[in-house]
């Protein structure tokens, strides 16, 4: 709690629409588009939030209903001559809260994005905020929703993402009975886990999401964001991010036990601070990751290596010996 009200005291308050195009996945390899728009943020963020997400310090504390009007219009025109088939429109938040967006301005943007004629639209949400869109589209829609963990004691207590299952599988239940697509995002690495039962938590996870029948998952791997508690043990060496080997062997074990769709687009892949392996091959396995999530091919995770594999399969096995998190050099000191 220390650590959110030291940094809404330092928040950037960022009040202007953020837009580009990227590649993602539906059923093939699309050109995107994505929208941040500035709402106040995530209402469980405003409160304490979850352990290792910063993403409130973005939002602006009083935004009007005509400014994020304005600053939705500047997106849209931008990408209307871009010729996307995928829009995801993210609030930091949650689009289905009436604190972050009121119900006429969500019905507004609805109907708005109609001009893209896009093929899919996807909007993000806490899982106890879903309704319909109340809004008839020609396009699909897709909400996403994280749980993070299927695991209640790593999802409540690791994360402290206060989601209860019940209201998790309601959510998704509603989805398919209503024809919404569902993506999930899963943590890869919470604190206060080991490298192996990151692992093993995030395989379980996908393996829960398959069985309720969500239509894909998407694998955030742990970024270390400012003001954050995962910040704070992680400067006292009691967290490191994870190995990108952790998330090759990840996505292709639910590739491997599942068949759905499961991309990961990692945030500061390669860095101190983000997912990564050495400095010799976290370019080749990051764009390996990247080329696996836009075809599902898990040829591109197939044959990787480097010298720090062998660190890395060493540390799996180390660690549960001593069940602390090494924050060691990944370096390879071989010529
Ligand atoms: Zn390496």
């Amino acid at each position: 709690m220390k650590i959110r009200i030291k940094g809404l005291k330092v928040r950037k308050s960022i009040d202007k629409a953020r837009y580009w195009i990227e590649k993602d996945f539906i059923d093939k390899e699309v050109k995107s588009g994505v929208i941040i728009l500035p709402t106040i943020g995530c209402r469980h963020a405003r409160n304490i939030g979850c352990t290792m997400c910063g993403y409130i310090y973005d939002a602006p504390e009083k935004i009007s209903n005509e400014k994020l009007v304005k600053e939705f219009e500047k997106a849209l025109e931008y990408f209307k001559s871009k010729e996307i088939e995928y829009l995801k429109i993210f609030t930091s938040g949650s689009f289905f809260d009436d604190e972050e967006l009121k119900p006429e301005i969500r019905k507004y943007i609805l109907r708005r994005v109609e001009e893209l004629n896009i093929r899919r639209l996807c909007i993000e949400t806490r899982a106890e905020f879903i309704k319909e869109p109340d809004v008839d589209t020609s396009y699909e829609i897709e909400y996403a929703i994280g749980l993070e963990s299927s695991n209640d004691v790593v999802r409540n207590v690791y994360i402290n993402k206060d989601l209860d299952k019940e209201v998790f599988e309601n959510a998704i239940r509603f989805c398919k009975e209503n024809g919404i697509k569902t993506k999930v995002y899963l943590l890869l690495k919470p604190p206060f886990l080991t490298e192996m039962d990151a692992i093993k938590d995030c395989i379980n996870s996908a393996i829960y999401c398959k069985k309720l029948g969500v239509d894909k998952i998407s694998i955030n791997p742990v970024n270390i964001q400012r003001n954050t508690l995962v910040e704070y043990l992680w400067k006292i060496g009691e967290y490191s991010p994870p190995w990108l080997w952790s998330l090759v062997h990840v996505l292709k074990e639910i590739k491997r036990r599942n068949n759905i769709v499961v991309v990961s687009f990692p945030v500061a892949a390669g860095k101190e601070r983000g997912i990564h392996n050495c400095k010799r091959c976290n370019k080749v396995v990051h764009e390996s990751i990247i080329k696996f999530s836009l075809s599902q091919d898990t040829k591109f995770l197939e044959g990787l290596d480097c010298c720090c594999k062998r660190l890395w399969k060493t540390l799996l096995d180390l660690e549960n010996v001593n069940r602390s998190c090494y924050n060691i050099d990944r370096n390879c000191k071989l010529s």
